[in-house]
């Protein structure tokens, strides 16, 4: 019986999306072989993140158990206990996000077990001779078939490409916790600070971006999309225009070089959409575009556009949204 193992992260007793997106795609390798869904996890494991690991199908979870590895562990740390991990556990394949940590993590992984890594994938399937392969390519403006032949494949997923589907039948997701051997070595290179998020909600993640572009025309005047996004419960992305000409930080970046993000809803004001933003924010369910020019890629692209001077919108927006929550 094969084994298919997922490197999942969690925050704040939670699965990532990202996590239960690559655990949905990884029940593809096992269900039509009824193998194992295992999972490798980092950090304290709640029984809630049990509960959640259940419904989505998981056999057996691993704690990867090691004071080196908390909630800052090193890439090269959370590799090397997972190919530890993988000699007792055999997998014939090893799954996880291509999300900040997923993707160094693999990376280094790929490197000590000497194996290939597909990154960035959305669809999988196992064949007699490997494994065929969809995955996102040249920054996410193409998507391109592979094969891959292993002998263990490696493989990270596109965030958001997937929608995340607990499984039909939820697995057992027994506990079986994994100590592995690891010095210090490994951690030459790790996070040393941390910088709360203004307002506390990550741009990858937030549920409504508000962001603005070169039509925005200054630092100042993102100043209603702050207030419109601490309303909302949001968060305030950009173009690189945006970023620099220094109105925004790098972190607010949404794109191709930036972050990718999959709100419920985008509101894309003075963005013209050029595809390096536009892979950025494609997934979103929802895109408004607020533009001047009624030709822009954003505005042809966008689900709803309002066709008009994001200075005189913007302000009747906030003024209206600010009345409906009794402001
Ligand atoms: C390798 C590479 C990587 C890149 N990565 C990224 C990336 O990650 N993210 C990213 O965003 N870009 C990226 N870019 C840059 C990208 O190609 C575009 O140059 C950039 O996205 C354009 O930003 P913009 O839409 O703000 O500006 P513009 O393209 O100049 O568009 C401004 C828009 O604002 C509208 N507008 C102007 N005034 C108003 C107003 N008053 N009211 C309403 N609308 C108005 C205009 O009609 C226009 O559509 C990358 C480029 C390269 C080469």
């Amino acid at each position: 019986m094969s084994t298919v193992l997922v490197l999942v992260e969690h925050t704040d007793g939670e699965l990532a999306r990202t996590s239960r997106e690559t655990l949905t795609l990884a029940r593809n390798l096992t269900e039509p072989v009824e193998g194992h869904l295992e999972v490798a996890a980092v950090g304290t494991w709640s029984d809630e993140l049990r509960k959640e690991a259940a419904a989505f199908g998981v056999t057996a979870v691993h704690t990867l158990e090691h004071e080196l590895l908390d909630a800052d562990a090193p890439p090269a740390a959370v590799a090397e206990a997972v190919r530890q991990l993988m000699g007792v556990v055999t997998p014939s394949v090893v799954l996880g996000a291509a999300s900040e940590r997923g993707t160094p993590s693999f990376a280094h992984l790929a490197a000590r077990t000497d194996l290939p890594l597909a990154a960035n994938c959305t669809a999988v399937e196992t064949v007699d001779d490997g494994w065929e392969l969809t995955r996102l390519r040249w920054g996410g403006v193409l998507y391109e078939d592979a094969h891959l032949d292993a002998e263990v494949a490696l493989l990270t997923v596109a965030p958001h490409q997937i929608a995340a589907v607990p499984a039909t039948m939820p697995g057992p997701a027994e506990l079986e916790p994994f100590t592995p051997e690891l010095d210090e070595a490994l951690t030459v290179a790790r996070p040393v600070a941390r910088e709360a998020l203004s307002g506390g909600i990550s741009l990858a993640t937030a549920p409504v971006v508000l962001a603005g572009g070169r039509g925005m025309g200054s630092a100042e005047a993102f100043a209603v999309l702050e207030e419109l996004a601490s309303l909302l419960g949001g968060a305030v992305g950009c173009s690189r225009v945006a970023t620099n000409a220094g109105w925004r930080s790098h972190n607010d970046q949404v794109g191709q070089t930036g972050t990718r993000v999959a709100p419920d809803l985008y509101l894309a004001c003075g963005i013209s959409g050029a595809t390096q933003h536009w892979v950025g924010c494609m997934n979103a369910k929802r895109i408004v575009a607020v533009n001047t020019d009624a030709e822009a890629p954003m505005v042809t692209r966008a689900h709803e556009a309002v066709l008009g001077d994001l200075h005189e919108f913007l302000p009747a927006l906030l003024e209206e949204v600010r009345s409906r929550k009794g402001g």
